[in-house]
């Protein structure tokens, strides 16, 4: 067992963390906000009094952060620090190219970086169902792979640093097109005279079938517990999304990739995040669809 510095205790890092101290690891946290240390001591997480000293003598440094900036800023006094810990987990979701500058400054001081976002939302973090994805040495891998396996069901190693992040965006890309594409023929088919469930049955088994239809349905009676079954609650809060598509779109234009279809689906979460709306799942995309 482990003894693992957890920095980041909010909706995500407090389930991780408390996952981390029932597969029997130490785990030392520390948040900024108090009532997120004050739960994640109930689920047995010991609080330090601060990042840089909770990070002394772990053999892993993990954090769940909101930003890359903010990954930056927590770990430059850590890895500065003598005898810093061995391994860096980020499980936070950033751009690749700031996974890539932070490995390289772990790797100055010898010590190693992965970069490992992960999907499955809060819900996922709680009862340690998320699917991580991997960026890093394949021998670094395989050393916290046990360690990600106490907090998710899958574990992919996607190759060098930076690829973690590189295939969440690519992922989240293609889930906004696809909800935005959902929507579009649902309120159609609305328009057309055709009810819900007749869409549901024939599409759910044809070519135009997705998961934004099957499990994130954005309309009512079709899918129970959907977000278009429960006013939006999510799920994954179309905040989220636009940060994520933010992040595929930088990502595009380091590469100069021409992502059309990535660039509307950003203008079209911006437009709803404007709104009001960034607390809602992605899936009320399609009020903005029928408002048109
Ligand atoms: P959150 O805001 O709930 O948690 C982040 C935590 O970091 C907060 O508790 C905050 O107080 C803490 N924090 C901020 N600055 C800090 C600092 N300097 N030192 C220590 N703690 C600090 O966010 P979240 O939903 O848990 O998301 C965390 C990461 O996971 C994000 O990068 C997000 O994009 C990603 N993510 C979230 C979801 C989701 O559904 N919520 C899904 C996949 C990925």
């Amino acid at each position: 067992m482990s003894t693992i510095a957890f920095i980041g205790l909010g909706n995500m890092g407090g389930g991780m963390a408390a996952n981390l101290v029932k597969a029997g690891h130490t785990v030392r946290g520390f948040d900024v906000v108090e009532e997120a240390c004050e739960r994640a001591a109930d689920n047995g997480v010991e609080i330090i009094a601060s990042a840089e000293e909770a990070a002394q003598g772990a053999d892993i440094v993990i954090t769940s952060l909101p930003n890359g900036g903010l990954v930056k800023q927590v770990l430059e006094p850590i890895i500065a620090a003598e005898d810093t810990a061995p391994i860096f987990v980020d499980v936070s979701t950033i751009a690749v190219s700031e996974a890539r500058e932070l490995a390289d400054a772990v790797s100055a001081v010898g010590s190693r970086f992965l970069d490992a976002p992960v999907s499955g939302g809060m819900a996922g973090a709680a009862n340690g169902t998320l699917a991580f994805m991997v960026g890093g040495e394949k021998e670094d891998f395989d050393k916290v792979k046990p360690v990600l396996e106490a907090m998710g069901k899958s574990v992919t190693h996607c190759g060098q640093t930076g690829n973690g992040q590189a295939v969440k965006a690519c992922n989240n890309m293609i889930l906004a097109i696809q909800q935005i594409a959902l929507s579009e023929a649902l309120v159609l088919g609305e328009r057309l005279g055709l009810d819900h469930q007749a869409f549901y049955d024939v599409v759910s088994n044809a070519t135009g079938n997705s998961w934004s239809l099957t499990v994130n349905a954005p309309v009512p009676d079709i899918v129970p517990g959907s977000p278009g079954d429960n006013d939006f609650k999510p799920g994954f809060a179309a905040a989220l999304m636009l940060k994520d598509l933010k992040l595929a779109m930088a990502a595009a234009e380091e590469t100069k990739t021409d992502t059309v279809l990535g660039k509307i689906a950003t203008q079209q979460y911006t437009k709803l995040v404007d709104e009001g709306h960034g607390g809602l799942d992605f899936g009320a995309i399609i009020n903005d669809v029928r408002a048109t």
